[in-house]
């Protein structure tokens, strides 16, 4: 037998990977699964930005190690984006680049948390923070908002006796879908400021609003050189970029050294042809960005009202953001169904309506499904069509 680590142990692999790898098993055998567990675009890499990559390559620049946070030239390209979109005045010492997001996430925790350190979020939240979290030794207060739009707010936060070392708040949300207003971010961000505490601004969805939503970035409200704001963002989600693996963070410079000192012994550097690739995204023509946010704000419309015209299902507030939907589940459908919960709920829509769709459990929030829009018109309307025979069937 092989005993592995206890820090390995005590965490459980992503739901959302793993609803992901049964899909793709199950599409693999034949069957005809419709997949809107994943949490990405459904469109290809714009081109220009392919082809940076592929120069890049041919030109011989992608040969040897950069710095470890990254290219010189990529910062400077998001030193610039921030200016131009924020009017935010930052360095380039105030920026890390990671492998993806989920790096710049993970590092934050590991140069932030000590054992027993207390990070504040608001359920549902994104699954890796939990488990990231846990790596790093900290202790998870999960907020159960009840502002029907489930955010993060000053009055909760007040109600906490122990001493908050770290807040994520995450605008536009996975898996709500909701957007944070200026006040609101700028009241948690005051509240951090007076306590001492950090607070992770995880935009990662900021360029992906519809219907008119305004999206308020941190850099519009602090400089992070000196206060307590650390800013996660990357073109996965804006540029369709998921499978590059390009993040970054925007801190203070103190932080962004440690970062740095712990990704030095990690990942080195990120791949180079990838970093190139974000150059061009971040600085070269953005017509393809606003192509395939007007094409999610479109899905958005007509999923959201389909969905809530399904018996069962219910998704309160609409959102404004990101590509999720996250519908409630009424205990009578779960009861109805024959199932305990919404984890066997979710098992039984894949095996019976081939949809994959992950349970709320693993958001923090049992009694929802998390669907991702993020696919063509045409297969989230057989999917609809298939939950709505799911459900009828039970009814
Ligand atoms: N933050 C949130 C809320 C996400 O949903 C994701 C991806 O699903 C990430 C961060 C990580 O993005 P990436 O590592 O692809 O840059």
């Amino acid at each position: 037998m092989i005993t592995l680590s206890n820090r390995v142990n005590a965490i459980t692999a992503s739901p959302t990977l793993a609803m992901n790898a049964l899909a793709k098993q199950m599409q693999a055998a034949g069957i005809d699964v419709i997949n809107l567990g994943v949490g990405e675009p459904d469109f290809q890499t714009p081109d220009n930005i392919s082809r940076a990559a592929i120069a890049a390559v041919k030109a011989q620049k992608t040969s040897f190690y950069t710095p470890a946070s990254g290219l010189l030239a990529l910062k400077e390209a998001i030193v610039e984006r921030v200016a131009r979109q924020y009017n935010a005045n930052i360095m380039t010492e105030n920026v890390s680049v990671t492998t993806g997001a989920k790096l710049s996430l993970y590092v934050l925790m590991q140069v932030l948390l000590n054992p027993g350190d207390v990070v504040v979020t608001a359920a549902p939240e994104w699954v890796s923070y939990v488990e990231q979290i846990k790596l790093a030794g900290g202790r998870l207060i999960e907020v159960h908002s009840d502002n029907p739009a489930m955010k993060l707010t000053i009055s909760e936060l007040k109600k906490i006796k122990d001493d908050v070392k770290l807040i994520i708040v995450n605008s536009p949300t996975n898996p709500t879908g909701q957007v944070y207003t200026k006040s609101e971010i700028e009241d948690i961000l005051n509240w951090a400021n007076e306590h001492d505490t950090f607070v992770i601004l995880d935009e990662i969805y900021g360029q992906l609003v519809y219907n008119g939503a305004q999206f308020t970035s941190g850099l519009q409200l602090q400089e992070p050189e000196n206060s307590h704001m650390i800013i996660v963002d990357g073109v996965s989600k804006s540029y369709s970029m998921t499978g590059w693996r390009i993040g970054w963070t925007i801190a203070s410079s103190a932080i962004i050294s440690a970062m740095n000192k712990l990704l030095g012994h990690m990942t080195s550097n990120p791949t180079v042809a990838a970093q190139y690739a974000a150059i061009e995204a971040l600085s070269g023509e953005q017509d393809t960005v606003e192509y395939m946010r007007k094409a999610f704000e479109q899905r958005l419309n007509t999923t959201f009202e389909a969905l809530n015209d399904i018996d069962g299902l219910q998704v309160d507030v609409k959102p404004q953001g990101a590509f999720y939907l996250f519908p409630k589940i009424d205990e009578n459908t779960i009861k109805r169904v024959g199932v305990k919960n919404t984890v066997e709920l979710s098992t039984k829509i894949l095996e019976e309506a081939h949809v994959a769709l992950p349970a709320g459990e693993g958001f923090g929030m049992p009694n929802y499904l998390r669907l991702s829009y993020a696919k063509d018109q045409a297969t989230l309307d057989e999917a609809i069509k298939r939950l709505k025979m799911f459900f009828k069937k039970y009814m």
